[in-house]
């Protein structure tokens, strides 16, 4: 029996543990309310001080968000660029963090939920740009107010500001002009995964030497940075007791940000209640190749290997069994959904298992929702899909994902699972071993500082706490484990 069909609705918990309030329009967002069914039990509960935490947070964002006299009293400032009137006509003074989310969709959800914890660790209001499709994909989160930032804000084409610019971080700390901070609308923090050694001291900052004078951030990020703020000892202590395990922290923040609108709840439960429902066993396998979209052969048996040495797909038999009739064989059931771009690994090991019975006498049935074949990052439809699979592959037992892919770590983040990794091939060449469990379910920092922030020197990053260690699939990364 799986999860959603022997809980009982009284017995599951709809708001997570305190994680979300009660309160939203349930029709408006089928999802915020219901995904609980469609998991198993919650695999970690919230601490009471992060209940808390989100709860002062969301009070911040309905006083200060958009259409308040607060925000447009901060809108204006930055119009005019100076600070004359900021003070109590505010109502007490707002600070803003305004992302800038790009790429892939995996990127831009762990970019959201970096920045919102960074938010909340420094009492900024966290807003969203606009430009790429997130309000199609995701109902608003915090209650009586909208997350998104207004289209008339001051400042254009916030997706085309560098590390180059004036107000940019890595400006203030090679001239040394922190004081000159006060001068500026906003300050510009560039955590792209090219950033420089200076972009990247904003990981030591802490807020209270200089930053706490500009209400306006702008931060450009394209993943997952919440490692690198557990190793700054500004935030130590809050983090310690919003997160007394450190091994969630994408999951929580996830399953309290991310609920996907209408029109994409009804692709995954439509999916889920058509193939994966009825099955005794699912398993994720996310299929994600950097080496172009055409298909390839090693990539095949690097997914068969692992599935085979990690016993996570049973073997085949080359004899026909005898079987008894179909009403009494009482095989178990194992579902595997597969995501890709391309459907030629899918129609591979659908095949194997359609052309062949199992030792087991397990039955396997592989299904793929969708395959795009190229990538089209920002296009609704695209990323309603991308979307949609990455919630199907967190609704799995088990997940196989893709080494250095994003999509990867959101679907086994969403789940609270910890994957299996596959290594990402080098030299078109099937990785030995080819996949290996990871510690946890944390999704990697891709481009992680190299410097102790107590020390004040350069360092390996991955040795200075015990919960901050080396991603399994990037050397170099960081993972909260
Ligand atoms: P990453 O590039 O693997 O780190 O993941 P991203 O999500 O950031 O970017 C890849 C994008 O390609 C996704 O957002 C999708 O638009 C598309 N894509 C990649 N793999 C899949 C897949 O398995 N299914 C679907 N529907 N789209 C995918």
């Amino acid at each position: 029996k799986t999860p959603s069909s022997t809980r009982q609705e009284s017995n599951v918990d709809k708001l997570l543990g305190g994680l979300l309030v009660p309160g939203f329009d349930e029709r408006s967002c089928h999802s915020r309310y219901s995904s609980a069914f469609y998991s198993k039990n919650v695999t970690r509960l919230p601490s009471a001080y992060l209940i808390k935490r989100l709860r002062k947070q969301e009070a911040l964002q309905r006083r200060c968000g958009p259409g308040t006299e607060a925000y447009r009293a901060a809108a204006a400032l930055l119009r005019y660029r100076h600070r004359v009137g900021l003070n109590d006509t505010t109502g007490g003074t707002c600070k803003y963090i305004v992302l800038v989310p790009y790429r892939g969709l995996g990127n831009r959800m762990l970019a959201v939920a970096s920045a919102f914890l960074y938010a909340m660790l420094t009492d900024r209001v966290l807003l969203l740009d606009r430009a790429t499709s997130l309000s199609d994909l995701f109902c608003e989160p915090f209650p009586g107010t909208t997350w998104l930032l207004p289209r008339r804000f001051p400042i254009k084409n916030l997706q085309n500001l560098t590390g180059e610019v004036k107000e940019s971080y890595r400006n203030l700390v090679q001239n040394n002009s922190a004081a000159s901070v006060s001068g500026l609308g906003y300050v510009f923090v560039d955590l792209d995964h090219t950033c420089t050694y200076h972009d990247k001291l904003f990981y030591c900052d802490d807020e209270r030497q200089f930053l706490h004078r500009a209400p306006w951030l702008v931060m450009r990020t394209d993943g997952y940075f919440v490692p690198a703020l557990f190793l700054n000892p500004a935030h130590q202590e809050e983090l310690d007791r919003m997160f007394p395990r450190k091994d969630a922290v994408f999951y929580l923040l996830a399953h309290y940000l991310f609920h996907p609108t209408n029109k994409v709840w009804g692709l995954v439960t439509r999916f889920y209640n058509s193939y994966m429902r009825n099955s005794d066993e699912k398993l994720g396998i996310q299929v994600r190749v950097f080496d172009g979209d055409t298909p390839f052969k090693h990539i095949l048996d690097q997914i068969l290997a692992c599935t085979s040495q990690e016993r996570l797909l049973p073997e085949v038999v080359t004899q026909e069994p005898m079987l008894p009739p179909p009403s009494t064989t009482g095989a178990r059931s194992k579902a595997v959904l597969m995501t890709g771009l391309s459907s030629w690994y899918y129609e591979n090991i659908r095949w194997k298992y359609l052309q062949s019975a199992t030792a087991t006498g397990e039955v396997v049935s592989v299904y793929q929702p969708s395959h795009e074949e190229h990538e089209f990052s920002g296009k609704t439809t695209h990323d309603m899909k991308a979307l949609a699979e990455m919630c199907l592959l967190g609704m799995t037992d088990a997940i196989v994902t893709s080494g250095w892919s994003t999509f990867g770590y959101v679907g086994h983040g969403l789940g609270g699972l910890t994957p299996w990794v596959m290594f990402k091939p080098e030299n078109l060449t099937t990785p030995d071993p080819p996949c290996r469990r990871a510690r946890s379910m944390e999704p990697c920092m891709h481009a992680p500082p190299f410097y102790d922030c107590r020390a004040g020197h350069g360092a390996d990053t991955g040795k200075l706490v015990p919960h901050v260690r080396h991603c399994e699939d990037m050397s170099w990364g960081l993972e909260l484990v």
